[in-house]
């Protein structure tokens, strides 16, 4: 469909996206498909979507002036404070719709993977809101190494079952819980955690983290007497916090897109998650979009230190900005990420996750006016990667 940059009606956005599921999962994608629309415009749901979103999460999250940020680059920086939503990033406003979308469904049992287990912590909190039984698939590995989560999961009242076969990392936790889903397509839904997996769910979770684009609007038009920034900013993993800031924006030209990924040790290192840059088409978790993979189509295991960035995929929303330039993509590596976590905590006190931290070193590869009006999305604090900032600056 030409003239718009958000999914048509069959799922797609430009090539990407579609549904690309076993014959066994048809049934739990189209009861999904035929029924999130009416079920998130009913007029119960958005009052009772709304109600959480404010006096749960913490909504509306401030818009917020980095006034030293801005001095220094010369340019006016906005921060879009996600970082301030319970559980301390924007991966709760998309399993608060789902819960709610799953209630309506009449589902009693709730399936999720996880990687650095934010999205699982996302998922455990609002199953224990509603009292409703919750299982988070996790990679073997990624169980040993985010035990601060897996604790927080388990206080929660959720199950953790480990994924114990291929890399034991988030793919392999993503298949266990396909296989799940598939022998219990009755009783169940899977909260998926990013803008990711096959028609509606990106779409879906797009519509859900929109909520932080529409509150930019409107707070911007107070603070700058427009609604339109120049640049809207994002680091992209799966990219659900991106396309949350984006969605309102995405074919309004005027304003620019910015998509930063990582690039882990290097884009030529073999150790990168730049899945834009370096990926071609394929399909991944019943989705066609770009993805990292090895001549004969096996996908390749990505790296960066920040756990929420090395997908191998990335949202098809986000393929066909890249693959039509409606957005600028950057890729940022490891030390320049690093190195901007502890530039915003010394300018603006504030401790970024490693993920957003990504976002920031843009400011450094490209030149802004400075009359130009950049909104960054602050996607998430930086508590859970306190250890691994501290062992980077040797700050013991
Ligand atoms: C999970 C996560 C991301 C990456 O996921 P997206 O779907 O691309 O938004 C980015 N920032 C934070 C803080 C996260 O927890």
């Amino acid at each position: 469909m030409k003239g718009t940059y958000n999914v048509d009606n069959k799922g797609y956005y430009g090539e990407f996206g579609g549904a690309y599921i076993p014959e066994m999962m048809y049934s739990n994608i189209e009861e999904l498909r035929s029924k999130y629309i009416n079920i998130c415009s009913e007029e119960s749901f958005k009052k009772e979507f709304d109600e959480l979103l404010k006096d749960y999460v913490g909504r509306p999250t401030p818009l917020y002036f980095a006034k030293r940020l801005s001095e220094k680059y010369n340019t006016k920086i906005y921060l879009k404070r996600e970082d301030l939503c319970h559980t301390g990033a924007h991966k709760i406003n998309n399993t608060i719709g789902q819960i709610l979308l799953a209630k309506r469904l009449g589902k009693t049992r709730i399936i999720a993977e996880t990687g650095a287990g934010q999205h699982g912590v996302a998922t455990a909190t609002v199953c224990a809101l509603m009292g409703i039984e919750c299982i988070i698939y996790m990679g073997e590995i990624d169980i040993s190494r985010q035990a601060p989560n897996v604790a927080r999961m388990k206080m929660l009242g959720a199950e953790v079952r480990p994924a114990t076969s291929g890399s034991k990392t988030l793919k392999d936790a993503t298949n266990e819980a396909i296989r799940d889903w598939i022998n219990n397509p009755i009783d169940t839904h899977y909260i998926i955690g990013s803008v990711v997996g096959p028609h509606p769910y990106p779409d879906m979770v797009a519509r859900f983290q929109s909520v932080i684009g529409n509150e930019v609007m409107n707070q911007l038009e107070i603070l700058e007497g427009t609604k339109d920034p120049n640049y809207v900013i994002a680091c992209v993993g799966g990219g659900s916090n991106a396309a949350g800031l984006f969605y309102p924006y995405l074919d309004n030209q005027k304003v620019k897109i910015i998509c930063v990924e990582a690039a882990g040790k290097g884009i030529r290192s073999g150790k990168s998650a730049a899945t834009s840059i370096l990926g071609k088409e394929g399909i991944i978790h019943g989705s066609k979009t770009l993805l990292m993979q090895s001549k004969d189509g096996q996908i390749t295991e990505p790296y960066s230190i920040s756990a929420g960035l090395d997908y191998p995929g990335v949202g098809p929303m986000h393929a066909n900005l890249y693959r039509s330039n409606r957005g600028e993509f950057h890729s940022i590596d490891d030390s320049e990420a690093m190195q901007w976590g502890l530039n915003l905590s010394r300018l603006e006190g504030i401790i970024p996750a490693i993920e957003t931290s990504h976002a920031f070193a843009i400011l450094d590869k490209k030149e802004f006016k400075k009359s130009d009006v950049l909104v960054f999305n602050c996607s998430g604090r930086g508590d859970k990667d306190l250890d691994t900032y501290i062992d980077y600056f040797k700050l013991k």
